[in-house]
């Protein structure tokens, strides 16, 4: 191909930048990928030793610099500025939990992939109704469907609300991973197609019997130490990935969980044919598994390499699959937000300063000491911990409720560990942010995720380094969700046989995502209804965006 490319150069050097390879020939599937938690500083750190999936993607289109832009750097806003091409200021996806205290039922809490308004259901897990009722704007899924009702969509997702948010509105297949029944689920779903059962068969039959301990690479052997953890949880550094029967935490926190959902993307392919109808295909695969592991280990032991090393083996496996189909696909991979290490092992190397949050900010704590500061009774003050969208109490009187927020911002603002708090009032006055992401100002990133009906009365953001996990006795140790660059940082990266290979350094958005691999496929975005910007990924600009 690259000769091919350079021949047509030497002879006809108009003709080949008129006719790029990428956009001549629409692909016949578009595999998109999120690997959940998956940081531009883990990519950088691994990315000489991968020789699987991993290093084929790193040697092909190549962002190495994109931005969950955002302040609240979670699961589900980041999944849904993926495949949206949209901030979470307008995918409505402001945070994985938020509250709405005119909710009609006991529960003010809101899960972001749930639709509340389903009799009896609840935020909690187990009680919530899986549902895209929350998403504000179709995803790339709905847009080729548009373009052409021929073009079929399939999501398989280690969580459900990677597999809503990238999928959108109406995919033809979304199945997700229940924790509790221990399987790929949709209760949905008018059918469940032989390899999702199938594939269900095989993980219940894995989880039934003990796993032995993973072979430690020899890379990973300098990674291998206890660390031992403040706020109650045990030392970490040294896992492999060992597990009794029936250990479905365990099993979630490792790689047999992606290797499963990897297995399960590739059979429901088969299955549905994906990639061979008449018209561009959407395979969407929600990989889990990195983010459990970092929550539960951080990111600097033996655990997160073992997983990276294994990650790049499965998709290795499963790109090889696909090559001997013979069917010409085009593969984004990119993450939901970054993560860093656990503050004790941070300490050991230049980064003293790393601590885990005070247990006053919590918002249950705060509450309290606002409440016999002020004289109030009641709740006071919601929040989904330390950090991010807090909501005061609507049963004060609005008199109550000003006093609160004053009372509440300054304490918030005092404290040495908070590095901004900002009312709704200056977020909804605030201006959308602009420019390059790596240039947003702190108030620019939390009004990427403010939503006039859904965001809080005021927000939080913590100071670089603060991990806002006090207590670790319930088996998370490390976390991200702040604004910055380590949660924010990801790699974003495409591959497609025959592209010529190429290296962007300078930061991008995930929101360029959907605008990007659109125009691979001709598939109109209407003007003014996106924040992302079509990324050019043939040589010369406005070549693939056209
Ligand atoms: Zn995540």
């Amino acid at each position: 191909m690259k000769l091919a490319r350079l021949a047509a150069l030497l002879v006809f050097p108009l003709a080949a930048t008129a006719a790029p390879a990428l956009a001549a020939e629409k692909p016949r599937l578009i595999v998109a990928i999120s690997v959940d938690q998956f940081s531009a500083d883990l990519f950088a750190q691994y990315r000489q030793h991968f020789d699987g999936g991993l290093q084929r993607l790193s040697e092909g289109m190549v962002f190495p610099n994109g931005y969950q832009g955002h302040n609240a750097t979670e699961t589900c806003p980041g999944h849904s500025t993926i495949l949206t091409g949209s901030r979470p200021a307008r995918t409505g996806i402001i945070a994985n939990n938020w509250f709405n205290l005119g909710l009609p039922r006991e529960d003010k809490g809101v899960y972001c992939s749930e639709d509340p308004r389903v009799p009896g259901s609840s935020s909690k897990g187990g009680q919530y109704t899986v549902s895209s009722y929350h998403l504000r704007v179709p995803a790339l899924g709905d847009h080729m469907k548009r373009a052409n009702p021929a073009s079929r969509v399939a999501v398989v997702s280690g969580k459900d609300r990677a597999a809503i948010m990238m999928g959108g509105y109406r995919p033809d297949e979304r199945w997700w991973w229940d924790h509790d029944a221990k399987a790929f689920v949709n209760p949905g779903a008018p059918a469940t197609p032989r390899s999702v059962a199938s594939a269900n068969d095989g993980v219940r039959d894995a989880l039934s019997r003990a796993r032995s301990a993973r072979d430690l690479p020899r890379l990973c052997e300098p990674h291998s130490r206890a660390v031992p953890v403040g706020g109650g949880g045990g030392p970490v550094g040294t896992g492999r990935f060992a597990r009794d029967a029936d250990d479905r935490n365990g099993f979630r926190a490792s790689p047999d969980f992606d290797r499963a959902t990897l297995d399960l993307g590739e059979a429901l392919r088969r299955e549905m044919k994906l990639g061979e109808g008449p018209a561009t295909d959407l395979l969407i695969l929600g990989l889990s598994a990195t983010d459990y592991v970092g929550h539960t280990f951080g990111t600097q032991g033996s655990e997160m390499c073992i997983q990276l090393m294994a990650l790049d083996e499965a998709l290795g496996g499963f790109f090889r699959t696909l090559d001997a189909t013979g069917i010409d696909y085009l593969v984004m991979l990119t993450a939901d937000h970054g993560g860093h290490d656990i503050p004790e092992r941070h300490r050991e190397h230049a980064a003293g300063d790393a601590m885990r949050v005070d247990a006053a900010l919590n918002p249950g704590n705060m509450a309290k000491s606002l409440a016999a500061r002020l004289r109030l009774s009641g709740d006071v003050l919601y929040g989904d911990g330390a950090f991010g969208d807090m909501y005061i109490d609507r049963k004060l009187t609005v008199a109550q409720r000003a006093r609160v927020l004053r009372e509440a911002v300054a304490t918030y603002r005092r404290h040495p560990q908070v590095a901004a708090v900002f009312t709704r009032a200056e977020l909804a006055a605030a201006p959308g942010p602009s420019g390059p992401p790596d240039t947003w100002s702190l108030i620019q990133r939390a009004r990427a995720s403010f939503d006039a009906e859904r965001s809080g009365d005021f927000v939080v953001l913590l100071k670089p380094r603060v991990t806002p996990i006090a207590d670790t006795s319930r088996g998370y140790t490390a976390t991200h969700g702040s604004p910055w660059d380590y949660d924010r940082r990801v790699p974003i990266l495409f591959w497609r046989k025959g592209a010529v290979p190429f290296e962007q350094s300078l930061a991008v958005e995930t929101a360029d995502i959907l605008p990007t691999l659109a125009a691979t496929i001709g598939v109109a975005i209407p003007a003014g209804t996106i924040d992302g910007r079509c990324l050019d990924l043939d040589e010369g600009p406005g070549t693939t965006c056209r």
